[in-house]
């Protein structure tokens, strides 16, 4: 292939997303014809190590057999049918185990994480019209948080980058503080963090309750802010005062469900349970788009009636499609198969001690990790670090990008105990890069 011609063109009629394409004349793209495992190949041969999962979607690596084969299969009987009307076996499979895994008896379909956030919200406003309770229209969100891009859920969503340009479209909310146990003041623990940010939820409950809808929470970790973590007390608090105060609970699983914090679904490490489940990402493994919004029965049941208005009258043209629902059922049969958590738990563990050397770094603060995912922030990295490190990273064979100083890894769970290794030996390498030193890094005892 002729690489030069392919960039090229690329630049000229492909508008990449979350890009300032200017950045394009001195970065070049990264032309990739073809993934196996974790690793991901060039036109030229290079290989870089997915350690980001692609924006967080890839669970078992990149063309993970058993995946593959559902969908192939899958395709030789039928590649689509719209889901108004009419039922498949794919679907109907995929929402019986969804419930069965989340206690949440209905499964509604989208494309992918915006729109599973615009279903959960419209979706719990309309609970509460057909309720009588039409002024209940207004959501609770937290400082920090993020839940996708389209404008119902930018306005849930407190990442300056992506809402500031578009603030003026945006509707009004509430929101609330953030447990993110970074904000511990001196002698605070992670539980006092978030027993004070539940303090915050509860005022603003107590006062806007009859205007608002639902609280919608990031579970354990909130991804795009930079992967900022916090105690389950938390989300116990935020499940009382939902109930106290009439208000939905949205769990945006998105992210962090199907393993990634070390339990099948994050809430579980709460043993709460939301009245709305967002999930997407990881459901097909990384291979296709899929959103699917969980909700109790309660829920359902209040659109269950002769009026057509008070039906859920939403939809998209791929809803449930049948060629993702194979890869989704295939993804559960990866968790069923094989005791992928308690795997997972074990690897999370050793991850933890092969990163012990950037833990120590001295320009590394609040190292953090929930399940298969580990962060920390760099001090003092100066303007343009995230650019510097992420190029750094790609001369390591490493496909890392940091949201602003926070460097974070969120690999495939099949990654071995060498490519860990080389993972957190080479992060080191191209932090050092980054920050044109060459720290000395003091003797860590591998504990
Ligand atoms: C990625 C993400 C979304 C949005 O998903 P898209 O598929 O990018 O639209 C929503 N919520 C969370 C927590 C996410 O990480």
């Amino acid at each position: 292939m002729d690489n030069p011609t392919l960039l090229a063109r690329s630049l000229a009629a492909v508008w990449h997303p979350c890009t300032q394409m200017k950045r394009h004349e001195k970065l070049p793209l990264i032309p990739i014809v073809r993934g196996e495992g974790v690793w991901l190949y060039d036109a030229d041969g290079r290989r870089y190590m997915d350690a980001v999962s692609s924006w967080w979607v890839n669970l078992f690596g990149h063309g993970a057999p058993s995946i593959k084969q559902a969908i192939k299969d899958q395709l030789d009987t039928l590649e689509h049918v719209m889901l108004a009307g009419f039922t498949h076996e794919p679907v109907v499979r995929l929402s019986e185990r969804l419930a069965a895994l989340t206690g949440l008896g209905h499964a509604f379909y989208g494309s992918d994480g915006a729109s599973a956030t615009e279903i959960a919200l419209k979706m719990a406003a309309h609970y509460w019209k057909n309720h009588d309770r039409a002024e209940k229209h207004r959501y609770v969100y937290l400082e920090g948080s993020y839940h996708g891009e389209t404008l119902g859920a930018l306005a849930v969503t407190d990442v300056p980058v992506f809402r500031t340009a578009y603030a003026e479209l945006i509707q009004p909310h509430f929101c609330a503080p953030s447990p993110d146990w970074r904000r511990a003041a001196d002698g605070e623990t992670a539980e006092d963090v978030a027993l004070r940010a539940a303090r915050g939820l509860e005022k603003l409950l107590a006062e806007h309750h009859g205007e608002i809808a639902a609280l919608i929470v990031e579970p354990l970790v909130q991804g795009a802010t930079g992967m900022a973590m916090y105690h389950p007390i938390y989300l116990q608090e935020a499940r009382r005062l939902c109930d106290a105060h009439e208000v939905l609970l949205i769990a945006d699983e998105i992210a962090v469900g199907f393993g990634r914090t070390g339990t099948l679904f994050a809430c579980e490490q709460a043993g709460i349970r939301p009245d709305i489940l967002c999930l997407s990402k990881g459901i097909t493994g990384g291979f296709l788009p899929l959103a699917a919004v969980l909700v109790r029965d309660e829920i359902y049941a209040a659109f269950y009636d002769e009026d057509v208005t008070r039906g859920f009258l939403h939809s998209h043209s791929y809803t449930g499609n049948p060629l993702a629902c194979a890869a989704a059922n295939a993804v559960l049969d990866l968790f069923e198969r094989g005791d992928v958590i308690t795997a997972n738990r074990a690897k999370a563990t050793r991850w933890n001690v092969l990163f012990a050397p950037l833990k120590a770094h001295p320009r590394v603060r609040h190292f953090r990790q929930c399940g298969m995912i580990m962060a920390f922030d760099v001090a003092d990295a100066g303007s343009g670090f995230a650019l510097r490190f992420f190029e750094a990273a790609l001369a390591h064979e490493l496909l890392l990008r940091p949201i602003g100083n926070t460097i974070y890894v969120m690999p495939p769970y099949t990654l071995t105990d060498t490519e860990a290794a080389l993972l957190a030996e080479r992060t080191l390498a191209a932090l050092n890069a980054a920050l044109e030193t060459d720290a000395e890094i003091p003797d860590v005892p591998l504990a």
